[in-house]
């Protein structure tokens, strides 16, 4: 089953894609948990990364794309994955098609998570991530037991660098530039499917369980 998650920074498509993962046993790949990493390790790729990043860009393609497609090439990708935050843009997406058509593959399922921008704001503004073992969680939509403190794993939570009101509408920018043009591109390549991403959780959960089967 391979899966892209298309939507706005905030909608949603992380949460949604650690549940895809768990329950059809592939593996969630984010680029944007993949350029944290590198950051935090303080690798020359996640020193490039964050120069962007910080200021609400994108990271330019030839970052990005051979990063992904060595990605999918690992073994845990056979059954296929849920790609959260890749393709971004449409070079982006012709060379992920590309790189499956050498394999005599192809894309199967893009789930655009639809959010109008005004609820974006509130989302990320809440937003909480750990810096221990990148969680997400919310202030007030998915809260943690103990305020700050991560449910999973006890380390602090934070506010991403990204996600200051500063950079979000930046971020909403360069979407609806760069990234929302994917969904015409998917919808003539006969896969989009969209849901409702103002919904609560488990119910756009449910709706994405009604496209990709139980
Ligand atoms: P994305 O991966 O698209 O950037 P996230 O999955 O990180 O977005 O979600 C952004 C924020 O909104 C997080 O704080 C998350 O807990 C919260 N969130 C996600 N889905 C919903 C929802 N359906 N309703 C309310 N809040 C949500
Ligand atoms: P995310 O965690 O998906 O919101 O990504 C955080 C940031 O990482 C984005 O704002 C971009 O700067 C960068 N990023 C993540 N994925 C990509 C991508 N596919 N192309 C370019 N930049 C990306």
């Amino acid at each position: 089953m391979k899966i892209i998650m298309l939507g706005a920074p905030g909608a949603g498509k992380g949460t949604q894609a650690k549940r895809i993962a768990e329950k059809y046993g592939i593996p969630h790949i984010s680029t944007g948990d993949i350029f944290r990493a590198n950051i935090k390790e303080g690798t020359e790729l996640g020193q490039k990364a964050k120069t962007y990043m910080d200021q609400g860009l994108l990271v330019p393609d030839d970052l990005v794309v051979d990063l992904v497609v060595d990605r999918l090439g690992q073994d845990d990708c056979t059954r296929g994955y849920v790609l959260d935050g890749f393709p971004r843009t449409i070079p982006q997406a012709e060379s992920l098609d590309a790189a499956l058509a050498k394999l005599g593959e192809k894309m199967e399922y893009a789930i655009d998570v639809d959010v109008p921008d005004e609820n974006i704001v509130n989302r990320m503004g809440g937003r909480r991530a750990c810096v221990g073992c990148g969680a997400t969680y919310h202030v007030v939509f998915n809260p943690t037991k103990v305020e700050g403190i991560c449910d999973a794993c006890g380390e602090k939570l934070i506010l991403r660098d990204d996600d200051k009101p500063e950079t979000v509408q930046k971020r909403l920018t360069v979407y609806h530039q760069q990234t929302q043009p994917l969904i015409d591109y998917y919808n003539n390549a006969g896969i989009l499917k969209s849901v409702d991403g103002t919904m609560e959780m488990d119910d756009v959960f449910d709706a994405i369980v009604k496209i990709l089967g139980e």
